[in-house]
C-alpha cells in the first residue's frame, strides 16, 4: 500500500525539503554534522545514500555527553527510519524509528526533532496500513509543531491528515483540512502546489470537475514559478483527465500535448498517464486505432496483472478500446486488472474509513476521560500549578503511548497548560465534552447512546407512577434521494432543518434525538391519550413535510412515524423500541406520511415473513425454485426473438408464492445473490440448448448490482454453458441508479465489456429520468405493462408516453419493448406507436417447457404468414 498516494508525490518533495538540521551542539566541519547534511540532502532522490550517510554519521558521534550521544542517536535514526520507509522497508524502519522516539523523549522532548520523527513514524505506519495508529500520530506531531510556531509542518502534517481520508473515500473531510492546511501556511511554493494538487483530486472524486479544474490550475501558476518539469507534467495530467471528465476534447487534448512535449524524453508515469488520457480523447473522436496504438503506450511497461492503482482508470479505458476493436482476450485481461484494484480501493476505503472511525472513537472516549479527570481535579481543589503539571504529563503519556490523542484533546491540553484557566471555565470544559459525547456533532440533538438513557428513564416513570410514555419513531421519505441529487452538504443541511423542526414541535412534550443517519426519534415521557399522541405525530408529519429551503434550493421531503406506548406495548427498551419499529414499517407500507400506532397483530405478519424467509432458505435445495420462461417477439416479423427468465416458487405447503412477494424478502434476508447466481446459471444453461438466434432475459436485483461478485457470477455463468454472451441480456430498473456511489455504473459497464446486453425494465414507473438512461449502454427500454393498460384504455397520456419512450429509444440507438400485452388490441395500438418488441399473454404466458413454447409459436407464426 502506498502512503500518500501517486498524485500525492509532491506532498513527499515539500515534506523533505522541509527538514532543517536539528542538531544542537558545534562540531568540527566535515564530520558527523556533515554526514547528517548529506543525508538530508540525499533523502529525496537517493534514499538508499541517505541511508548509508546516516549509518556512517552513526560512526562518528563518540565523544559526546549523553543528551548529546542521545540526540544524536535520535537523529541517525530518524533519517535511517525515514529513508527506509521510502525504501519500501517498513518493517526495518518500524523499530528504528521507535528506538530513536524513546532516545528523543527522554533528551528533548516536544523538540523539533521529536515531532519530526513522529511524523516519519505516522508514515510507517500508514504504509504498513495501520491507519489507525497514523492518524493519532499525525496529531500529536501537529501540535507539537503548533507549539514550535513550525507552520509549514503543520501544514503538511495537515494534508497528511487530508490524505488519510481521501484514502477513505470521505472527500469532504479530507478536503476540510486542506482547507485548513491552506489557512495555516501559504509562503512554500511545493507545499502550495501540493495542497492545490490535493484538493483537485478530492474535487474530481467527487464529482466535481470544474472546480477540480480550477484547483489544478492555481497549482499550475504556482508549479510554472518552480522551474520543476517534472511537477508540472504531474499537473498537467491532472488538469487533462479534468477536461476530458467535462468533455471537453478540445482543451484535453491541447494539454496533453502541452505536457508530452514538457516530458520530452523521460518517459516518466506521467508520461503514460496524459497517454492514457491521450487515448480516451482518440477513442471519443472514434479512431480506435489511434486509441490502442496510445493505450498501448501507457502499458508498455507495466505489468497488467500487477500494475498499481493509479492504472485503475486507464485499464477501464483499454478493456472498452480493446473489446472495441473485438480484441476480447486483452479487453478480458484489463477488466480483470480494472475489478483487481477497484476491489482493492473498495478494500482500502473500507478498511482506512473503520480505522479513522475507532480512532475518532477512541478521541470521544479521550474526551470522556479527560473531562472525568478534570471533574475529579476540580473536585480535590487542586491549585491551578498542579493541574497543569497533570494535564501536561497526561499529553506526554499518550504522545509517547501514540494512543487515540486527536488534535482537539491535545490542542485543548496545550490550552489548558499556557494559559491560567479558572475553575469556573474548566467546569464550563466539563460540560461542553460531555455534552459532546452525549449529543449528535451535526445536529446538536441527543445521539443513540443518550437516547437509550431518556427512553429508559421514560419508561421507567411510566411504570412507576402507572402511567404512560411513548416512543415515536421518525422516518424520513426522500432523504436519500435529496442527499444523491443536491450532494451531502444540502443533505447535512437538511438533517440539520429536520432537527430544528422535531426539536420546536416536539417543545417540552417530547425529547427530539437522532439515532443516525436519517433515523429520528421523539420520546414523550408523559403520553396522553392515543388520539393526542396520533395528532402530535400527524403534526410533526405536516411540519416536516412543508417544503423545506436549503440554501437556496427547495426540497420537499415527508415523515412516517411509527408509535408505541410503554409500557403496554413493550415493558424493556428493547420490545418497546421493536414495537415502534414495527408500527414504523406497517405505515411505510401503508403509503407514508401517516402516523401509526402499534398493534399486536402487527407482530403476526413479521412472524409470518419470517417463517417464509426461513423457508426460502432451503427452497433452493429442495428444488421448489423454478424458472418460468416468456416469449419476446418481434412486433414487425412476429419472430421469437428471446426469453424472459422470471421465478417461481412452488412452496410444498402454501402453493405457488409470487416473485414480486419473495423477492423483497431473499433481498432483506442476504439470499438475493445466491438465488440471483443460480438463476444466471439455470438460465444460460437452459438457453444454450436453444436455437441460436433465440436470446434469454434475466432480471437482476439492485442488490446484486450493488453487491459484489456479480460480474464474476456472469462470466462464469457463461463460461460454463457456453453461451454466447450476445445472447444474454440482464434487465435492471433505475433504482440501481439511486445508490450513492458511483459502483452501480462500474458494474453495469464492465458487465457491457463483457459483451452482454442491458435491458432498462419498468421505464416509466420510476424516475424516467433521462439522466439514466445515459449512465450505462441500454440495449432496450421495456415499457411497462401499466402504460400498455392504461394506453389501450384511451388514456391520452399513457399513449404520449409511450409515443416518446419509442422515439427516445429510436434516437439512443435502443429497442422498445411493450410489456403486458394481452389483447390484439393492444398489439395493434404498441405496433401503432413504434414499439419494436412485445411481450404478454397475447403470445405466451410464463412456461416451464419453453422448447415446447417455441415450437408453437413457430407453428403460430408461420399460421398468421
Ligand atoms: P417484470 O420483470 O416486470 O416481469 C414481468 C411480469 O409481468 C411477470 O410477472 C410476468 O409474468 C408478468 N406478465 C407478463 N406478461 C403479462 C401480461 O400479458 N399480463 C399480465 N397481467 N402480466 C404479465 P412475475 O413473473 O410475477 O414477476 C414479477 C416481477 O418479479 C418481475 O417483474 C421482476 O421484477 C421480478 N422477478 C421475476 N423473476 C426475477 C428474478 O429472477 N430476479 C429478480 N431480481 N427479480 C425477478
Ligand atoms: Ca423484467
Ligand atoms: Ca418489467
Amino acid at each position: 500500500m502506498k502512503f500518500w498516494g501517486l498524485s500525492r508525490l509532491v506532498l513527499a518533495v515539500a515534506a523533505l525539503v522541509a527538514a532543517p538540521v536539528p542538531v544542537v551542539w558545534a562540531g568540527p566541519a566535515g564530520s558527523y554534522e556533515s554526514k547528517i547534511a548529506e543525508s538530508k540532502s540525499a533523502m529525496m532522490s537517493d534514499p538508499a545514500t541517505a541511508l548509508a550517510k546516516a549509518r556512517s554519521a552513526a560512526q562518528l558521534s563518540v565523544d559526546l555527553s549523553a543528551t548529546e550521544k542521545a540526540l544524536a542517536d535520535a537523529t541517525v535514526g530518524w533519517l535511517s527510519a525515514e529513508a527506509l520507509n521510502r525504501l519500501g522497508k517498513s518493517e526495518e524502519a518500524a523499530p528504528i524509528a521507535a528506538a530513536a522516539l524513546t532516545s528523543v523523549v527522554q533528551a528533548q522532548p516536544g523538540s523539533k526533532l521529536h515531532a519530526d520523527l513522529l511524523k516519519t513514524s505516522a508514515a510507517i505506519s500508514a504504509k504498513m496500513g495501520e491507519v489507525q495508529k497514523a492518524l493519532p500520530t499525525l496529531h500529536s506531531a501537529f501540535s507539537m509543531y503548533q507549539k514550535l510556531g513550525e507552520t509549514r509542518s503543520q501544514a503538511i502534517i495537515l494534508q497528511n491528515i487530508g490524505s488519510l481520508y481521501q484514502d477513505a473515500r470521505d472527500y469532504q473531510r479530507s478536503l476540510d483540512y486542506y482547507e485548513q492546511a491552506a489557512a495555516i501556511y501559504k509562503a512554500d511554493p511545493a507545499v502550495t502546489v501540493a495542497l492545490f494538487n490535493n484538493r483537485g483530486n478530492a474535487l474530481k472524486e467527487m464529482g466535481k470537475f470544474s472546480e477540480a479544474e480550477a484547483q489544478y490550475r492555481a497549482a499550475m501558476q504556482i508549479a510554472d514559478t518552480m522551474d520543476s518539469p517534472f511537477l508540472k507534467v504531474n499537473v498537467l495530467s491532472n488538469i487533462a483527465a479534468a477536461q476530458l471528465k467535462q468533455g471537453q476534447l478540445e482543451r484535453a487534448s491541447a494539454t496533453v500535448n502541452q505536457g508530452l512535449r514538457l516530458d520530452q524524453g523521460t518517459n516518466s508515469e506521467w508520461r503514460a498517464f496524459l497517454n492514457g488520457t491521450a487515448a480516451q480523447i482518440a477513442f471519443k473522436r472514434g479512431d480506435v486505432q489511434r486509441a490502442a496504438q496510445l493505450i498501448e503506450q501507457t502499458f508498455s511497461n507495466v505489468d497488467i496483472a500487477a500494475s498499481d492503482m493509479a492504472y485503475r482508470d486507464h485499464h477501464e479505458v483499454a478493456s472498452v478500446i480493446y473489446s472495441a476493436m473485438g480484441r476480447n482476450d486483452l479487453a478480458f485481461r484489463h477488466l480483470q486488472a480494472f475489478k483487481r484494484l477497484d476491489d482493492k480501493g473498495r478494500d482500502l476505503a473500507a478498511s482506512t474509513n473503520d480505522a479513522l472511525l475507532s480512532a475518532r472513537f477512541d478521541v470521544a472516549n479521550q474526551q470522556l476521560r479527560i473531562s472525568k479527570q478534570e471533574a475529579q481535579l476540580v473536585q480535590r481543589d487542586l491549585k491551578l500549578q498542579q493541574t497543569q503539571n497533570q494535564i501536561k504529563n497526561f499529553g506526554l503519556v499518550i504522545v509517547l503511548g501514540g494512543g487515540g490523542a486527536a488534535a482537539i484533546i491535545i490542542s485543548m491540553m496545550f490550552a489548558f497548560a499556557t494559559s491560567r484557566r479558572r475553575r469556573q471555565e474548566i467546569s464550563e470544559a466539563n460540560v461542553r465534552l460531555t455534552h459532546a459525547a452525549n449529543h449528535d456533532q451535526l445536529t446538536g440533538l441527543p445521539n443513540r447512546a443518550f437516547y437509550r438513557e431518556l427512553a429508559r428513564e421514560a419508561l421507567e416513570g411510566a411504570i412507576g407512577d402507572n402511567s404512560r410514555c411513548a416512543l415515536m419513531l421518525v422516518d424520513l421519505d426522500r432523504f436519500k434521494w435529496v442527499n444523491d441529487t443536491h450532494g451531502h452538504h444540502a443533505g447535512d443541511e437538511l438533517l440539520r432543518v429536520v432537527a430544528n423542526c422535531l426539536n420546536e414541535v416536539g417543545g417540552d412534550f417530547a425529547h427530539a434525538v437522532r439515532l443516525g443517519g436519517d433515523e429520528f426519534a421523539l420520546v414523550v415521557p408523559k403520553a396522553g391519550s392515543d388520539d393526542e399522541l396520533i395528532a402530535f405525530g400527524d403534526k410533526v408529519v405536516e411540519r416536516l413535510s412543508q417544503p423545506h429551503d436549503l440554501d437556496g434550493t427547495t426540497v420537499n421531503v415527508g415523515a412516517t412515524i411509527g408509535v408505541a406506548v410503554g409500557p403496554v406495548d413493550g415493558a424493556d427498551l428493547t420490545s418497546l423500541t421493536r414495537s415502534a419499529d414495527l408500527a414504523l414499517y406497517e405505515g411505510k407500507g401503508a403509503g407514508r406520511g401517516c402516523t401509526v400506532r402499534y398493534r399486536p397483530d402487527m407482530r403476526a405478519e413479521i412472524e409470518e415473513r419470517r417463517a417464509l424467509e426461513e423457508d426460502l432458505r432451503y427452497a433452493l435445495e429442495r428444488g421448489e425454485i423454478q424458472i418460468a420462461y416468456q416469449a419476446i417477439l418481434g412486433v414487425a416479423t412476429q419472430q421469437l426473438i428471446g426469453y424472459e427468465a422470471l421465478l417461481r416458487w412452488d412452496h410444498p405447503t402454501r402453493g405457488l408464492i409470487p416473485p414480486s412477494k419473495f423477492i423483497p424478502i431473499a433481498e432483506e434476508a442476504g439470499l438475493i445473490n445466491r438465488i440471483g447466481d443460480w438463476v444466471l446459471r439455470t438460465a444460460c444453461n437452459e438457453a444454450a440448448s436453444w436455437p441460436e438466434h433465440v436470446g434469454v432475459s434475466v432480471n437482476l436485483s439492485v442488490m446484486q448490482v450493488e453487491g459484489n461478485g456479480l460480474v464474476s457470477g456472469i462470466m462464469s455463468a457463461l463460461a460454463a454453458s457456453g453461451l454466447a454472451a450476445e445472447r444474454l441480456e440482464l434487465e435492471v430498473t433505475e433504482s440501481v441508479f439511486l445508490g450513492k456511489d458511483k459502483k452501480a455504473d462500474e458494474t453495469l459497464a464492465q458487465i457491457r465489456a463483457l459483451g452482454v446486453r442491458l435491458a432498462l425494465d419498468d421505464f416509466g414507473t420510476g424516475f424516467s429520468s433521462l439522466g439514466y438512461l445515459r449512465r450505462a449502454t441500454f440495449s432496450t427500454i421495456k415499457i411497462d405493462r401499466s402504460f400498455v393498460k392504461s394506453a389501450s384504455n384511451k388514456s391520452e397520456d399513457s399513449v404520449a408516453i409511450i409515443r416518446s419512450i419509442v422515439l427516445l429509444a429510436e434516437q439512443l440507438g435502443m429497442r422498445s419493448t411493450a410489456e403486458g400485452v394481452e389483447t390484439l388490441e393492444e398489439l395493434e395500438l404498441v405496433r401503432s406507436l413504434g414499439c419494436d418488441q412485445v411481450q404478454g399473454y397475447l403470445f405466451s404466458r410464463p412456461t416451464l417447457n419453453p422448447l415446447a413454447d417455441i415450437e408453437t409459436t413457430y407453428t403460430q407464426a408461420k399460421n398468421a404468414a
